[in-house]
């Protein structure tokens, strides 16, 4: 899966957590990779990691099995 499908992967859960069709278990990763992130050094002003450029509001969502973080903090 590319960079770009991960983003697009994570948008879709992030408009399935809006609309509250995400599973328990999935909430949990994601919850659990955003509160990483926003105390990590690396995250930007425009909520984007500034190891990979990545969006986090998609990145955290993406639940691809290569979507991790670079510096491997989850
Ligand atoms: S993906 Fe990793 S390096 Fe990037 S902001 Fe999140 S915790 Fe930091």
């Amino acid at each position: 899966m590319s960079r770009f499908d991960e983003i697009v992967s994570g948008y879709s859960n992030l408009v399935k957590s809006k609309l509250g069709l995400s599973s328990e278990q999935d909430e949990e990763i994601f919850v659990a990779r955003r509160t990483i992130c926003n105390a990590c050094d690396f995250k930007s002003a425009m909520d984007r990691c500034l190891k990979c450029g990545c969006p986090l509001g998609a990145k955290t969502r993406s639940l691809d099995p290569a979507t991790e973080c670079p510096e491997k903090f989850w």
